[in-house]
Protein backbone atom coordinates (compact mmCIF):
# COMPACT_ATOMS: atom_id res chain seq x y z
CA UNK A 1 0.00 0.00 0.00
CA UNK A 2 1.07 3.00 -0.91
CA UNK A 3 1.31 5.96 1.71
CA UNK A 4 2.55 9.82 1.75
CA UNK A 5 3.53 11.59 4.47
CA UNK A 6 2.01 8.79 6.70
CA UNK A 7 -1.38 8.50 5.34
CA UNK A 8 -2.93 7.46 2.14
CA UNK A 9 -2.33 10.10 -0.83
CA UNK A 10 -5.21 12.25 -2.10
CA UNK A 11 -5.78 12.55 -5.56
CA UNK A 12 -8.49 14.10 -7.27
CA UNK A 13 -9.28 13.01 -11.27
CA UNK A 14 -10.87 15.50 -13.64
CA UNK A 15 -12.98 13.90 -16.37
CA UNK A 16 -12.98 17.06 -18.94
CA UNK A 17 -16.39 18.33 -19.87
CA UNK A 18 -19.48 17.05 -19.48
CA UNK A 19 -23.33 18.04 -19.92
CA UNK A 20 -23.94 20.70 -22.49
CA UNK A 21 -20.17 20.52 -23.24
CA UNK A 22 -19.31 17.01 -25.23
CA UNK A 23 -16.07 18.38 -25.39
CA UNK A 24 -13.87 17.11 -28.74
CA UNK A 25 -16.04 15.05 -30.94
CA UNK A 26 -14.38 11.96 -32.63
CA UNK A 27 -14.95 9.69 -35.33
CA UNK A 28 -18.06 8.01 -35.45
CA UNK A 29 -19.55 10.75 -33.36
CA UNK A 30 -17.54 9.46 -30.22
CA UNK A 31 -17.49 12.28 -27.41
CA UNK A 32 -14.66 13.11 -25.49
CA UNK A 33 -16.82 13.35 -22.17
CA UNK A 34 -17.76 9.94 -22.49
CA UNK A 35 -14.27 8.91 -23.29
CA UNK A 36 -12.35 10.65 -20.56
CA UNK A 37 -15.27 9.94 -17.98
CA UNK A 38 -15.09 6.25 -18.71
CA UNK A 39 -10.91 6.50 -18.19
CA UNK A 40 -11.59 8.45 -14.61
CA UNK A 41 -13.77 5.90 -12.78
CA UNK A 42 -11.85 3.38 -14.45
CA UNK A 43 -8.35 4.79 -12.77
CA UNK A 44 -10.10 5.30 -9.38
CA UNK A 45 -10.61 2.17 -8.64
CA UNK A 46 -7.43 0.87 -9.51
CA UNK A 47 -5.84 4.04 -7.39
CA UNK A 48 -7.77 2.52 -4.29
CA UNK A 49 -6.69 -0.58 -4.47
CA UNK A 50 -3.59 0.11 -3.72
CA UNK A 51 -4.10 2.94 -1.31
CA UNK A 52 -5.23 5.75 -2.40
CA UNK A 53 -8.09 7.73 -1.66
CA UNK A 54 -9.67 9.11 -5.20
CA UNK A 55 -11.85 11.90 -5.40
CA UNK A 56 -13.39 12.85 -8.82
CA UNK A 57 -14.36 16.41 -9.87
CA UNK A 58 -17.45 15.09 -11.89
CA UNK A 59 -19.34 11.29 -11.56
CA UNK A 60 -21.75 11.95 -14.48
CA UNK A 61 -22.57 13.17 -17.24
CA UNK A 62 -22.93 16.83 -16.18
CA UNK A 63 -21.42 20.11 -16.58
CA UNK A 64 -18.90 21.88 -13.67
CA UNK A 65 -17.28 25.22 -13.90
CA UNK A 66 -13.66 24.87 -14.30
CA UNK A 67 -13.28 27.36 -11.20
CA UNK A 68 -15.81 24.55 -9.22
CA UNK A 69 -13.45 21.73 -10.29
CA UNK A 70 -10.29 23.23 -9.17
CA UNK A 71 -12.14 24.33 -5.94
CA UNK A 72 -13.06 21.01 -5.25
CA UNK A 73 -9.27 20.15 -5.52
CA UNK A 74 -8.43 21.57 -2.22
CA UNK A 75 -6.76 19.76 -0.22
CA UNK A 76 -5.76 16.69 -2.56
CA UNK A 77 -2.24 15.72 -2.97
CA UNK A 78 -2.44 15.89 -7.15
CA UNK A 79 -5.01 16.69 -9.43
CA UNK A 80 -4.73 14.89 -12.91
CA UNK A 81 -7.53 16.29 -15.61
CA UNK A 82 -7.57 13.62 -18.14
CA UNK A 83 -8.88 15.03 -22.13
CA UNK A 84 -8.56 13.74 -25.52
CA UNK A 85 -6.85 15.79 -28.38
CA UNK A 86 -8.83 17.17 -31.20
CA UNK A 87 -7.91 19.16 -34.84
CA UNK A 88 -9.15 20.19 -38.03
CA UNK A 89 -6.93 18.03 -39.25
CA UNK A 90 -7.31 14.40 -39.02
CA UNK A 91 -3.62 13.93 -39.59
CA UNK A 92 -3.04 15.44 -36.12
CA UNK A 93 -1.96 12.44 -33.05
CA UNK A 94 0.35 11.91 -30.40
CA UNK A 95 -0.02 11.79 -26.66
CA UNK A 96 0.95 14.89 -24.32
CA UNK A 97 0.72 16.29 -20.94
CA UNK A 98 0.60 19.42 -19.91
CA UNK A 99 1.65 21.23 -16.67
CA UNK A 100 1.24 24.63 -15.24
CA UNK A 101 3.90 26.83 -13.48
CA UNK A 102 4.16 27.09 -9.64
CA UNK A 103 6.44 24.48 -7.58
CA UNK A 104 8.15 21.62 -8.81
CA UNK A 105 5.03 19.26 -8.12
CA UNK A 106 3.07 19.54 -11.37
CA UNK A 107 6.19 19.66 -13.67
CA UNK A 108 7.32 16.04 -12.25
CA UNK A 109 3.74 14.96 -12.02
CA UNK A 110 2.90 15.53 -15.93
CA UNK A 111 6.40 14.15 -16.52
CA UNK A 112 5.76 10.47 -14.72
CA UNK A 113 2.23 10.47 -16.76
CA UNK A 114 4.17 11.24 -19.87
CA UNK A 115 6.85 8.92 -19.61
CA UNK A 116 4.63 6.39 -18.70
CA UNK A 117 1.86 7.04 -21.72
CA UNK A 118 4.60 6.67 -23.95
CA UNK A 119 5.93 3.22 -22.41
CA UNK A 120 2.34 1.78 -22.57
CA UNK A 121 1.74 3.23 -25.98
CA UNK A 122 5.61 3.38 -27.94
CA UNK A 123 4.05 3.50 -31.43
CA UNK A 124 1.71 6.51 -30.70
CA UNK A 125 3.90 9.79 -31.67
CA UNK A 126 5.56 11.75 -28.22
CA UNK A 127 4.40 15.39 -28.36
CA UNK A 128 6.17 15.27 -24.72
CA UNK A 129 5.40 17.78 -22.15
CA UNK A 130 4.15 21.22 -22.33
CA UNK A 131 3.91 24.19 -20.08
CA UNK A 132 1.25 26.00 -20.49
CA UNK A 133 1.19 28.90 -21.08
CA UNK A 134 4.74 28.91 -23.51
CA UNK A 135 5.28 29.76 -26.64
CA UNK A 136 5.46 25.90 -28.02
CA UNK A 137 1.77 25.94 -26.50
CA UNK A 138 -0.31 28.67 -26.14
CA UNK A 139 -3.30 27.43 -24.78
CA UNK A 140 -3.34 28.84 -21.09
CA UNK A 141 -5.29 25.64 -19.11
CA UNK A 142 -7.52 26.48 -16.51
CA UNK A 143 -7.16 23.18 -14.58
CA UNK A 144 -3.46 23.37 -14.25
CA UNK A 145 -2.98 26.74 -13.71
CA UNK A 146 -5.81 27.13 -11.29
CA UNK A 147 -4.84 24.13 -9.32
CA UNK A 148 -4.11 24.17 -5.49
CA UNK A 149 -1.93 20.76 -5.65
CA UNK A 150 0.40 19.86 -8.22
CA UNK A 151 -1.40 19.21 -10.99
CA UNK A 152 -1.22 17.58 -14.55
CA UNK A 153 -3.62 17.09 -17.45
CA UNK A 154 -3.12 14.01 -19.68
CA UNK A 155 -3.78 14.11 -23.46
CA UNK A 156 -4.86 10.82 -24.42
CA UNK A 157 -4.66 10.66 -28.14
CA UNK A 158 -6.50 12.79 -31.17
CA UNK A 159 -9.76 11.92 -30.79
CA UNK A 160 -9.86 13.59 -34.40
CA UNK A 161 -7.63 10.78 -35.79
CA UNK A 162 -8.75 8.14 -37.98
CA UNK A 163 -7.03 5.40 -36.27
CA UNK A 164 -6.45 6.50 -32.61
CA UNK A 165 -10.23 8.24 -32.45
CA UNK A 166 -11.24 4.91 -33.16
CA UNK A 167 -8.95 3.34 -30.73
CA UNK A 168 -10.60 5.70 -27.68
CA UNK A 169 -13.65 4.14 -28.01
CA UNK A 170 -12.39 0.66 -27.85
CA UNK A 171 -12.36 -1.27 -23.93
CA UNK A 172 -9.07 -2.57 -24.25
CA UNK A 173 -7.12 0.87 -25.37
CA UNK A 174 -9.12 2.26 -22.66
CA UNK A 175 -7.73 0.08 -20.10
CA UNK A 176 -4.51 0.78 -21.34
CA UNK A 177 -4.57 4.28 -20.84
CA UNK A 178 -6.06 3.16 -17.68
CA UNK A 179 -2.37 1.31 -16.05
CA UNK A 180 -0.40 3.78 -17.64
CA UNK A 181 -1.89 6.89 -15.84
CA UNK A 182 -2.04 5.12 -12.78
CA UNK A 183 1.75 3.99 -13.07
CA UNK A 184 2.56 7.36 -14.10
CA UNK A 185 0.82 8.60 -10.69
CA UNK A 186 2.58 5.91 -8.68
CA UNK A 187 5.58 6.59 -9.91
CA UNK A 188 5.58 10.17 -8.79
CA UNK A 189 3.96 9.90 -5.25
CA UNK A 190 7.42 7.60 -5.22
CA UNK A 191 9.76 10.07 -6.48
CA UNK A 192 8.26 12.94 -4.14
CA UNK A 193 8.35 10.06 -1.10
CA UNK A 194 6.85 12.69 1.88
CA UNK A 195 8.08 15.83 0.35
CA UNK A 196 6.60 18.49 1.92
CA UNK A 197 5.79 20.30 -1.17
CA UNK A 198 3.11 18.25 -1.88
CA UNK A 199 1.11 19.50 1.07
CA UNK A 200 -1.63 21.82 -0.33
CA UNK A 201 -1.99 24.12 2.18
CA UNK A 202 1.33 25.55 1.69
CA UNK A 203 0.96 25.15 -2.00
CA UNK A 204 -1.96 27.16 -2.21
CA UNK A 205 -0.27 29.75 -0.10
CA UNK A 206 2.86 29.26 -2.06
CA UNK A 207 1.25 29.70 -5.58
CA UNK A 208 -0.44 33.16 -3.92
CA UNK A 209 2.69 34.11 -2.46
CA UNK A 210 4.31 34.08 -6.14
CA UNK A 211 2.06 36.57 -7.07
CA UNK A 212 0.24 33.76 -9.23
CA UNK A 213 -3.33 35.06 -8.50
CA UNK A 214 -4.93 38.06 -9.35
CA UNK A 215 -6.68 37.95 -5.90
CA UNK A 216 -9.32 40.60 -6.98
CA UNK A 217 -10.44 38.93 -10.39
CA UNK A 218 -9.66 35.71 -8.72
CA UNK A 219 -7.75 34.58 -11.44
CA UNK A 220 -4.07 33.37 -12.19
CA UNK A 221 -2.29 35.87 -14.03
CA UNK A 222 -0.09 35.56 -17.31
CA UNK A 223 3.35 36.03 -15.92
CA UNK A 224 6.00 36.70 -19.19
CA UNK A 225 9.13 35.92 -17.00
CA UNK A 226 8.06 32.58 -16.48
CA UNK A 227 8.12 31.63 -20.22
CA UNK A 228 11.52 31.15 -20.41
ZN1 LIG B 1 -10.89 18.43 -23.55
Amino acid sequence: MILYQNRKPKVILDPGHGGHDPGAIGIDGLKEKDVVLNVCELLKVKLEEVGFEVKLTRTKDVYIKLDGRTILAQGHDALLSVHCNAFGSDKAQGIETIHGYGLDGSKALATHVQKSMMKKFPENKDRGVKASPSPGYPRNLHMVRRAPCPSALAELEFITHPEWGKKLSEASYKESCVVALYEGIYEYFIEIGSQEITNPTEQYEAYKALGYYDEEKGICKLKEDLWK
